[in-house]
């Protein structure tokens, strides 16, 4: 089994021709999951429809109607310069899926096929995702909303710098409270950091829940799980492998959703 790097990021993300066609195989073995988890829930039988959240949110501040708000800020990353990404990407790449969807998935940058067709996790990266949800009876475009952190491609998919991270994130939170999600995924390595601040440690943290605190992630709940990126170049699904983990750590996401 290939031993997990410190980082996860989704550098070299485009590789695996082996790509499994869904999540890792169903396995009778218990999670070991740890701080703030339930026992893993069983598989459901089938996908269970989340019902959009009516339009007019309960959260502060989040205006009535998200998709609308949502395109202004679309439109104002496609104006942005703050950092030097502006200067090399096709497009910027904002979000996909739910506006209304309560739960939130964040990645780190778009990459080269997110630069041409606008949209996040639209590469090998995505389609793993996507089927890894599916896995867990979640659709990503009616269940979740996907973004990254930044919104531009930084040049051959290098990791973004903290000053780009830093000039970006008034766009991230600003997505955050307009989606207003209860639960938030960090995929990947660069999403803990450039979320909470948290350099390293995704293998060890993946899989447990934290309470958000301050900068309109208070009353959330946020899980780091290995970037979808990370699982293309560890395709084993045995159990104990990054991809089984992950299927064990969405399985306890859909429980929480399902409590919600
Ligand atoms: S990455 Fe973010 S801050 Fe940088 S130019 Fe793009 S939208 Fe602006």
């Amino acid at each position: 089994m290939p031993q997990p790097p410190a980082a996860d990021g989704p550098a070299a993300a485009s590789s695996s021709s082996s790509d499994p066609a869904d999540g890792p195989a169903p396995s009778t073995a218990p999670s070991n999951r740890s701080v703030g988890a339930q026992p893993a829930a069983s598989p459901p039988a089938a996908a269970e429809p989340f019902p959009r959240r009516p339009s007019s949110s309960s959260g502060g501040g989040v205006p009535s109607h998200p998709d609308q708000t949502l395109a202004t800020l679309a439109a104002a990353c496609a104006a942005c310069h703050r950092c030097a990404l502006a200067t090399t990407r096709q497009q910027v790449v904002v979000g996909r899926g739910n506006p209304a969807a309560r739960l939130l998935l964040i990645g780190e940058a778009p990459g080269a096929q997110e630069d041409a067709q606008g949209l996040p996790f639209v590469g090998k990266a995505g389609q793993l995702l996507d089927r890894m949800l599916a896995s867990v009876g979640l659709d990503s475009e009616r269940d979740a909303y996907i973004c990254n952190v930044i919104k531009c491609r930084p040049p051959d998919n290098r990791k973004p710098t903290p000053a780009e991270m830093a000039a970006c994130r008034p766009f991230l939170l600003q997505q955050i409270a307009l989606v207003d999600a209860p639960l938030i995924l960090l995929a990947g390595a660069t999403a803990l950091e450039g979320v909470l601040g948290i350099r390293g440690g995704i293998t060890k943290l993946r899989g447990q829940w934290r309470e958000g605190q301050g900068e309109g992630l208070e009353g959330r709940l946020l899980m780091p799980i290995f970037h979808p990126s990370y699982l293309l170049r560890n395709a084993s699904k045995e159990q104990g492998s990054p991809k089984w983990l992950t299927w064990q750590d969405l399985k306890e996401v859909r429980r929480r959703l399902d409590g919600l």
